[in-house]
């Protein structure tokens, strides 16, 4: 069975190398529209497969660090990127080019670290994360799988080159989320006080 959460953010990027002229010479925002899909074939205790409601803790935030942000590849031109930081307070510097394509890949991958690294409390046994899909504008989407993250034709995501301004970090509830994750250190979902006890 699968879920889908909807999250959304405004961005501004450049994407170097397309062939729309329009897209690569010019700053330009979207409203972009992130659909986390989780998957499971049981049921936790409130009969879900992930509660909603826990996945506006780190799943949430990590998606709103790019709201309001220019987000630009950390290879493009150096003037370019020292302009960014210097007139945008909140922007991420990403290891490639902020296509809707990748865009799918960083968030599948921030995702799929967030989720793995939390210790689940109600019951809830195979969740994964399924696929991440990036609305760049009504029209045009991009879905990421897992077999797109390790798929060297692809090339790799090196989250250890993913850089969130200082502002970005300070806004976040937890100032440390990024480093946390990257620590990898654990987080224990609440523990749930059972109202009903089910039948077996
Ligand atoms: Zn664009």
């Amino acid at each position: 069975m699968l879920i889908r959460k909807l999250f959304r953010f405004e961005n501004a990027h450049i994407v170097r190398n397309c062939s729309s002229d329009r897209c690569k010479r010019s700053i330009h925002g979207h409203s972009y529209q992130v659909e986390v899909l989780l998957e499971a074939h049981a049921l936790d205790n409130g009969q879900m497969v992930y509660d909603f409601g826990l996945m506006k803790d780190d799943i949430r935030n990590l998606i709103d660090a790019f709201d309001h942000a220019v987000a630009f590849w950390d290879e493009d031109d150096a003037d370019y990127i020292a302009a960014c930081k210097q007139f945008s307070a909140r922007w991420v510097a990403l290891p490639v080019s902020p296509s809707a394509e990748q865009f799918s890949r960083v968030f599948f991958t921030l995702v799929d670290r967030a989720l793995s690294l939390t210790d689940m409390a109600n019951g809830e046994q195979d969740v994964r994360l399924h696929s991440v899909i990036v609305h760049e504008t009504t029209t045009g989407y991009a879905q990421c799988f897992r077999d797109d993250i390790d798929n060297p034709r692809i090339g790799p995501i090196d989250m250890a080159r993913v850089e969130f301004s200082e502002q970005v970090q300070e806004e976040w509830p937890d100032s440390t989320l990024w480093q946390r994750l990257q620590r990898g250190e654990r987080k224990q979902n609440p523990v749930v006080v059972q109202q009903v006890i089910a039948k077996q």
